[in-house]
């Protein structure tokens, strides 16, 4: 039995999510799929209802009050992000639809602009595809190459490998993840940036999967762009943030056009707007900024650090309990991970476990986790994947790794 987290109390915490009281197939909802999406507490739901009953409007342009209205509860939005990651401007904060659309515009506005023949950009071996693919893309327009950074065998960045890439290619732009998402381990990326920084590398942290997490303060790391999605953190779907140094993204080209991106249009061109308003064109996802922001304010309400005790000691749990099924290997099993439990099963199938545990109402995810790179590395074409939240409890996770070691003894 675990001793609970001091000052944090889940089934308090429970009460604020509705849909965590569901059945799904018959059983109480058990959802360890969190590293997927995460669910919304009562107050992002409000919000969202809120903005499209009472204040529902397009924003910047109008005269009149509901638009006024909206105007303010969007841009109040933005200082919140800016609060949650302690960034200085507000200018700084780009709304987008996720992590996803925040790195395709750095490399498409930011790398589009900065990379020639011959440069390096240097990614590491765990990185989800969001944070491979568009690398590749402009890479490949560029004649740049995209090497990944090898990892130990722990799972974890091979920092001597780093430091040697960093040196031989003296890459333009280093992008890494804050999280893995498939493993759950926390890069250490105020090092990484600062190795990056010393051989004059632009750096971009893929946040997806530690703004819920970990504190994130982008001072302190000293990187120069930042991304995460809404979703992740107890937020709607299609809303994100990137957040760029202004000194970059004022010198970086718009990335898509129309309206709110300019300042003046005639046919003898254009002229665009100031920052942040230069990198959102059209109507932007405005009750989701503004339900995301109450998310952000929602967690913050809480003890991060008790959260983050609480993920990591129901990890240790699972970690535990798993240990003692014959044939399952746990990845990355003792680096430090926000608490996310990724393992394989000799001889089962992590599809086939998926679906016998969804039959107990158990939501987990297995397959590749958007990392075919890593799997590959790793030597399997997936795992099992339960990520855990603020929300879960050690009941959860002792039932789950009940559940696990009946389907795999019916599997075998
Ligand atoms: N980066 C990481 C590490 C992720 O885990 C994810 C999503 O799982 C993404 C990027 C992409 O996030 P989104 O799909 O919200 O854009």
């Amino acid at each position: 039995m675990l001793n609970p987290v001091k000052g944090f109390d889940p089934s308090k915490i429970r009460r604020d999510f509705p849909i965590l009281s569901s059945k799904i197939n018959g059983q109480p909802l058990i959802y360890l799929d969190n590293a997927a999406t995460t669910h919304k507490p009562r107050c992002v739901i409000d919000a969202l209802s809120r903005f499209y009953k009472l204040n529902n409007s397009n924003v910047h342009r109008g005269s009149h009050t509901l638009s006024n209205r909206a105007t303010s509860e969007f841009e109040a939005a933005r200082e919140t992000v800016a609060q949650f990651i302690n960034a200085t401007d507000t200018a700084e904060i780009i709304w987008t639809r996720g992590a996803t659309e925040g790195i395709n515009l750095i490399a498409q506005s930011y790398a589009d602009s900065v990379l020639c023949a011959g440069d390096t950009v240097l990614v590491s071996m765990m990185e989800h595809h969001a944070n491979i693919v568009p690398w590749q893309q402009i890479a490949d327009k560029k004649q740049a190459q995209v090497l990944p950074i090898p990892l130990t065998q722990k799972g974890e960045l091979d920092l001597v490998a780093y430091k040697n890439l960093l040196n031989k290619h003296h890459p333009k732009i280093v992008s890494i993840t804050h999280v893995s998402n498939a493993m759950g381990i926390i890069n250490p990326v105020i090092e990484i940036t600062h190795l990056a920084k010393m051989v004059g590398a632009t750096v971009i942290i893929d946040g997806a999967q530690a703004a819920a997490h970990e504190v994130v303060d982008v001072q302190k790391i000293g990187c120069d762009f930042y991304v995460f999605s809404g979703h992740k953190c107890y937020g709607p779907t299609g809303i994100g943030v990137l957040w760029g140094r202004k000194v970059l993204m004022e010198a970086m080209p718009p990335w898509q056009s129309g309206g709110e991106m300019i300042e003046k249009v005639s046919f003898s061109g254009s002229t665009f707007n100031r920052l942040p308003f230069k990198f959102e064109a059209g109507t932007p996802p405005i009750a989701d900024a503004i339900a995301m922001a109450e998310a952000l304010r929602y967690l913050d309400s809480l003890d991060r650090a008790a959260i983050s005790a609480h993920e990591k000691q129901l990890r240790q749990l699972a970690s535990t309990l798993c240990q003692k099924i014959d044939g399952l290997t746990i990845l990355a099993a003792e680096p430090e991970n926000v608490g996310i439990l990724s393992f394989t099963v000799a001889g089962v199938h992590h599809q086939d476990l998926a679906t016998l545990l969804d039959q107990s109402g158990i939501a987990i995810r297995s397959g590749h986790h958007c990392t075919m790179p890593l799997m590959a590395y790793l030597g399997c074409d997936g795992t099992v994947r339960a990520s855990f939240a603020l929300y879960n409890t050690a009941t959860e996770v002792e039932r789950f790794a009940e559940v696990l070691q009946q389907s795999i003894a019916q599997l075998l």
